[in-house]
């Protein structure tokens, strides 16, 4: 794009190529810099910025893959030819980014207004340490004729002869093959006979089996492989809603799809919501595949980050499990994407460069003509809204696998039947609990709510303990005898005086979280063995493997955990599920809240009676009459999402419009009240358009930043990114205030 605008005797004055190399530095393109060699986009440069020096990628010239609204203004201005820097160095023994993963960076960045340098960043995590990967380096038969002058001692013959049976290897490789020792090796190197090369490092793991160890399938679930299967084989992109109820071997029915993938020597990534995750469903895919697949997560450590990171690039690894950011791994030969419990929240990332990891697992697909799998039992209404426009395909598993039978669910309606005050659990569910308890069968106490208790009040003057930097309570931990805030980083000691009016000893928790019902229940069954399975206790994959191994192997009675527990666990021996609050997600007013309400209960519900025992699912709830309870009561989840979309519908919320959220924040109220103000009067307009708000957010203070809520909603036909692009880039930029974009927010706080 640039080399045309240079006048052409300039061309061929300067030495050299004019290079885009993308940055991970949040600029709208890539920057140019000069190199002496032409080389190819996706390759791994070092590059001078400023005084630092960082890792990029050389990058396209125009995204012709995306579609034209998407498309970014400008790339930037266009330097002089001679004014370019030179690029420092080539990370020659990193493999390359591909042509798919650049398009797809691409198309993050410009769906979600973000930089692309910054998206480029999570791609980036492993080759920007490249400069200390050490590459297996061997050496190889220099083309050409031996120079006359060398000496063809026996011993050099030999390596000779070992290169010309073996092909190229390590020094160690060449003096086991010729006898010939390490000097030898290095002697016809000296004399220009071998050149170094880059040896192709073994697969450490062998290969996935297809055909390791199949299921029988039952007919139903059968049925649904078939049809994955196939679109596998088509080769061509397609997305399949694989729906199911709980324990109706979803897992297993999917297998068959991986293995189809398997067997065509391409690679499958199992995208799962939450890291903890992996550890049960690794073990599972090594019983079906004989091979632990590669796991990909922000914990792993330098050496296996690398390790994986290349083997994918070089295509050795086929089977990747990992968290939204294994997206951004260099695929050699992806042909499978799996979202399991696509429905999850966890899929959205909130922080840096925002995007939907189920949304865009399907861009990614759709680049390298792959397949996807969508699985859950509770889909989301997106998700139904593409199937019922026939863009996806849809298979569905009815029954539970095996004698297991879907668990019964009650409700235990709190106004009449509630606990003493001061108490959270009712006497029916407690007695539920004993009898499981002497059958010598497992429950589940769930609470979507870390810490002691999220409110602490002063009875002696009303003062509520809040944080000094967020619009939020602190909550109390007793265990680590501390108060924090949820919502940033503050914490403090715990206090016997209340800040507010000084009065010693007055206040008192407001409130259960899940460890107010640990000690509730300690109390209340002082023979129990408990088990507390929080995502602040339980944070690494070992820690969560701990807790399923002892749960496994009945040395607990009674689990009490937050949303964790909810997840895909299978418990063969778990038979009683009690929901402590119900209502809990219900409030705020937030556009799914009954949607993920729904889906919470549902799954927590089906950790109940997966073995031959049949299980029994106990809702505390004040709200009996809610369209939640009666859905999960009757088990009638379709007509549930049929009233919910009737409310989205006239109005054009998502999946029927388009939604983006426009956040201003500044360290002074007014600053942040001004700009959103100004962005409001400046909003776009139309048929189809329409702008809420400003409003403050609901979290109106966040790490010390006042914060100002705008929503962009458009009919469904009307691209926001434009829209967005026209309306923001003509903000004014003020001082210490952001605006921030969240394009399909799923959090409205
Ligand atoms: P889901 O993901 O739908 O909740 P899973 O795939 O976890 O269900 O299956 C529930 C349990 O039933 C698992 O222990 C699984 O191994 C077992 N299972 C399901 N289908 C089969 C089958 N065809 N043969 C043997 N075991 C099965
Ligand atoms: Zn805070």
């Amino acid at each position: 794009m640039a080399e045309n605008s240079l006048p052409p005797h300039s061309r061929r004055m300067e030495a050299g190529h004019r290079l885009s190399v993308l940055v991970p530095r949040p600029f709208d393109g890539p920057l140019d810099y000069r190199s002496d060699r032409l080389l190819a986009p996706g390759t791994l440069v070092r590059v001078p910025l400023g005084r630092q020096e960082l890792t990029g990628c050389v990058w396209d010239g125009e995204p012709a893959h995306l579609p034209v609204d998407f498309r970014p203004v400008s790339r930037g201005k266009t330097f002089a030819f001679a004014k370019l820097r030179p690029i420092s160095a080539v990370l020659e023994h990193v493999p390359p980014l591909p042509d798919d993963l650049r398009q797809f960076i691409d198309w993050v960045a410009a769906y979600g207004l973000s930089a692309p340098g910054m998206v480029l960043a999570i791609a980036l995590r492993v080759p920007a340490q490249a400069g200390s990967m050490k590459p297996l380096m061997g050496w190889m038969r220099k083309p050409g004729p031996l120079p006359d002058t060398l000496r063809l001692t026996p011993a050099r013959r030999a390596v000779l002869e070992a290169l010309e049976q073996g092909g190229p290897g390590t020094t160690a490789m060449l003096a086991a093959q010729s006898g010939a020792s390490a000097a030898v090796i290095r002697g016809l190197a000296n004399a220009g006979v071998l050149e170094e090369c880059l040896m192709e490092v073994p697969s450490p793991a062998g290969q996935a089996d297809p055909d390791h160890a199949p299921p029988t399938l039952s007919a139903e679930q059968a049925e649904a492989a078939e049809a994955l299967v196939a679109g596998v084989e088509e080769r061509t992109f397609n997305v399949t809603l694989l729906e199911g109820v709980t324990g109706s071997g979803k897992t297993e029915v999917y297998f068959e799809a991986v293995a189809a993938c398997l067997r065509q020597g391409r690679q499958v990534l199992v995208l799962l919501p939450e890291i903890v995750l992996t550890a049960q469903w690794t073990d599972r895919f090594e019983r079906r595949f004989g091979i632990r697949p590669a796991v990909w997560h922000s914990e792993l450590g330098q050496k296996t980050r690398r390790e994986t990171w290349c083997a994918i690039a070089e295509g050795r690894q086929q089977g990747v499990v990992g968290a939204r950011s294994a997206l951004f791994l260099p695929f050699a030969r992806l042909g499978l994407v799996v979202v399991d419990e696509e429905h999850e929240n966890t899929y959205k990332q909130e922080e840096g460069v925002l995007y939907h990891g189920r949304d865009m697992a399907i861009v990614r697909a759709r680049l390298v003509q792959g397949a996807v799998i969508l699985v859950s039992a509770t889909p989301s209404m997106e998700t139904l809204v593409n199937v019922q426009k026939g863009r996806f395909r849809h298979e569905v598993l009815e029954a539970r696998h095996g004698t297991a039978r879907m668990p019964e669910i009650t409700l235990i309606d709190m106004k009449e039947h509630g606990p003493e005050r001061g108490q959270f659990l009712s006497p029916l569910l407690c007695e539920s609990i004993e009898e499981r308890m002497k059958a010598g069968e497992q429950s589940m106490l769930f609470l979507n709510r870390r810490g002691y208790a999220p409110m602490t009040l002063c009875r002696a003057c009303g003062h509520r303990l809040q944080c000094p930097h967020c619009s939020a309570w602190m909550v109390e931990h007793r265990r680590r005898r501390i108060l924090a805030c949820h919502h940033c980083e503050y914490t403090q000691p715990l206090v016997s005086a209340c800040p507010s009016c000084g009065a010693q000893d007055s206040l008192v928790p407001i409130g259960p979280g899940v460890e107010r019902i640990h000690e509730e229940a300690q109390a209340r069954f002082p023979d129990a063995r408990l088990l507390s399975m929080a995502s602040d206790t339980l944070t690494s994959p070992t820690a969560m493997e701990e807790a399923v191994r002892k749960i496994a192997s009945r040395e607990v009675d009674l689990i009490i955990g937050t949303q964790v527990v909810a997840k895909g666990w299978h418990f063969p021996d778990l038979t009683l599920v009690g929901v402590v609050d119900a209502d809990l997600g219900l409030g705020g007013g937030d556009l799914r809240a009954a949607e993920r309400t729904m889906q919470l209960l549902h799954q927590v519900a089906g950790r109940a009676g997966r073995g031959t025992k049949p299980g029994q699912v106990m809702l505390q709830s004040y709200a009996g009459d809610h369209p939640v309870m009666k859905a999960l009561l009757a088990n009638d989840f379709i007509s549930f999402m049929e009233q919910e979309a009737a409310q989205r519908r006239p109005g054009f919320w998502p999946p029927y419009g388009r939604l983006a959220a426009v956040i201003v924040s500044a360290p002074k109220e007014r600053q942040a009240e001004e700009l959103a103000r100004l962005l409001a009067m400046h909003a776009p307009r139309g048929e189809g358009i329409q702008v809420l708000g400003p409003a403050p957010a609901p979290l109106a203070l966040l790490r010390d930043r006042y914060r100002y809520r705008l929503l962009l909603r458009t009919r469904r036909d009307i691209a926001l990114q434009p829209l967005l692009r026209r309306w923001l880039d003509g903000a004014p930029r003020k001082n210490d205030a952001r605006i921030d974009v969240d394009v399909d927010p799923v959090s409205f706080m």
